[in-house]
């Protein structure tokens, strides 16, 4: 419904109620969907039925910037000859207005939540130069709704305010034509934006709302976003762009410099890896890798000359970088600080990232909203001088019979470089001082094994050559190396999920593959880590 169109047609004013009446019928029985964003923002309604500590149906119409809101006990009913009892609560913010999924137990109306109905609503009152507030004020609304369950002329009326302030109001339909008797809301169970019922969203939510956070941020994505492939097209077209240029890719427009600069030496025979390269591979691995790092601040690790020279960590996005991007400001940086972060959320910004000469790519462990929480541990397997590539398989294999033993599900991966880490997804909650503290329980433990292989020094040159069980990176703006990020290194090798059992491959090399191989490889085997986007799990105590 495009915006300008005008909101009814004059000579007959209930056309449009009626064309949408006939197409909501044949669509409603069955997941009847509504495309709520494109619902003209101003006169909105929405009614979720939320499962808190009793049921209820919230009631909310959008009117002076705020969603006024009805908790109705039964539900709306399109039976004229019916009252229902309806509550006036406080007003929700306009970010409420499409939610569905979760609300934590324990907070403030913990529960499940759907859209039951969504849609416009017309109160007469602009039409007269009134204010739909006031008369809420005055304990009388009107209006008209276009919703896909709910039609027609409604009323809410006060009929009572207790000691304590708490609003009774009856919600009832007028007489007319969309009247049909022995309604009941309860037979209509279907969300109108997914399908689905409250059972089916509680078993598998797309959403968390954090009541305690920003309404702007307070509805938390349970699923990894999933993005498109980069097209043969736009491949076609970077191949096409000369030294420098601008690239039309993932729908944004990205400007590319010094495209042919040769930025990995070679490993052996292969040609060198040169800035093309690794745009081209930032473009491929994107739909893969940027759910790892959506929401996450990004370090980045930058060799603008390339492998050789000396490279920097660049934190601080630059005043420079295009709009689009996504930035977060750090809002516990100290003085001199870096404040201003780049959170990769959308494929080409990975472009970006690949143009800005930054080689490796290292997302927090927690994520913006709750950056002081990680939603991963890790144990980094960080071999010395001395450490043979067998005695670092041997540590990664004690781990992971240390985790089958507690019942933990965990996640390995080459580094690239020389080592192995272990992810760990865990339930938001735990502080960094408490995983810190728990992986440095179970390193300590199998680190007893074989304490000829292992150092606990913190320097390096005390370390006589031995292995670091590095439990010191659970914390926060320690950053680890991004499944599927190039290192630094010859051949641009890149960090690559592994399965265990791939432990006792005899290839298995922790720089195996680089960003020529992986591709295929994900191709053939899938995103190995994928679990750790979606396991939340609780970190057993240790005695
Ligand atoms: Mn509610």
């Amino acid at each position: 419904m495009p915006r300008t169109a005008p909101r009814r047609a004059a000579s007959d004013p209930l056309a449009r109620y009626r064309d949408k009446r006939d197409f909501t019928r044949t669509r409603e029985p069955a997941g009847a969907t509504v495309a709520v964003e494109s619902l003209p923002a101003g006169s909105r309604f929405v009614v979720q039925r939320h499962r808190a500590r009793r049921l209820h149906y919230d009631f909310r119409l959008e009117m002076g910037g705020v969603l006024a809101s009805w908790a109705v006990p039964k539900g709306p009913t399109l039976d004229a000859s019916v009252r229902r009892a309806a509550f006036h609560v406080e007003d929700h913010p306009l970010e409420y207005y499409d939610f569905e999924g979760v609300i934590p137990a324990g907070e403030y109306g913990g529960g499940d939540v759907i859209v039951w109905d969504a849609g416009t609503w017309d109160h007469y009152y602009q039409r007269e130069g009134r204010d739909p507030v006031d008369a809420v004020g005055h304990g009388e609304l009107h209006m008209e709704l276009d919703g896909q369950k709910l039609k027609g002329k409604f009323v809410l009326v006060r009929t009572s305010v207790d000691d304590a302030g708490k609003e009774s109001w009856l919600l009832l339909h007028k007489k007319d034509e969309f009247v049909v008797a022995g309604w009941d809301a309860e037979e209509h169970p279907r969300s109108v934006l997914s399908g689905r019922t409250n059972d089916e969203v509680k078993a598998d939510p797309d959403r968390l709302w954090r009541s305690d956070l920003p309404a702007a941020e307070a509805a938390i994505a349970l699923h990894p976003p999933t993005f498109e492939p980069v097209s043969r097209a736009e491949l076609r077209a970077l191949d096409r762009i000369g030294a420098a240029g601008r690239w039309e890719v993932f729908g944004r427009d990205v400007r590319l410099t010094n495209l042919d600069k040769v930025l990995f030496p070679p490993r052996g025979r292969e040609k060198p890896v040169t800035k093309r390269d690794l745009v081209r591979y930032a473009a491929q691995i994107a739909p893969a890798l940027v759910p790892y790092l959506t929401r996450r601040a990004l370090n980045m690790n930058r060799f603008p000359n390339g492998v050789g020279t000396k490279g920097f960590w660049h934190k601080e996005l630059p005043s420079h970088a295009p709009s689009w991007l996504t930035r977060w400001d750090n809002p516990n940086a100290d003085p001199g600080e870096t404040l201003t972060y780049l959170v990769v959320d959308e494929p080409a910004a990975l472009v970006w990232v690949a143009n800005y000469g930054a080689l490796e790519w290292h997302a927090w462990t927690s994520r913006v909203e709750d950056p002081n929480r990680p939603t991963y541990a890790l144990v980094d397997l960080d071999p010395g001088e001395r450490t043979t590539w067998p005695e670092l398989l041997a540590l990664a294999r004690l781990h992971r019979t240390a985790f089958e033993h507690l019942g933990v599900e965990a996640w390995p991966k080459l580094t690239g470089r020389r080592g192995i880490q272990i992810w760990v997804p865990v339930e938001t909650g735990p502080s960094f001082d408490e995983t810190r503290e728990w992986v440095e329980r179970v390193s300590r433990t199998v680190g007893a094994v074989v304490p000829e292989l292992v150092s606990w020094k913190w320097q390096v040159r005390e370390r006589s050559g031995l292995a670091r069980l590095d439990y010191s990176q659970n914390a926060v703006n320690k950053t680890l190396v991004a499944p599927y990020s190039p290192r630094a290194a010859a051949g641009a090798p890149v960090s690559a999920p592994i399965e265990w059992d791939e432990l006792d491959d005899p290839r298995l090399r922790p720089d195996r593959y680089t960003i020529r191989t992986i591709l295929r490889r994900l191709d053939e085997r899938g995103d190995l880590f994928a679990p750790v986007l979606t396991t939340r799990q609780r970190l057993p105590p240790l005695h």
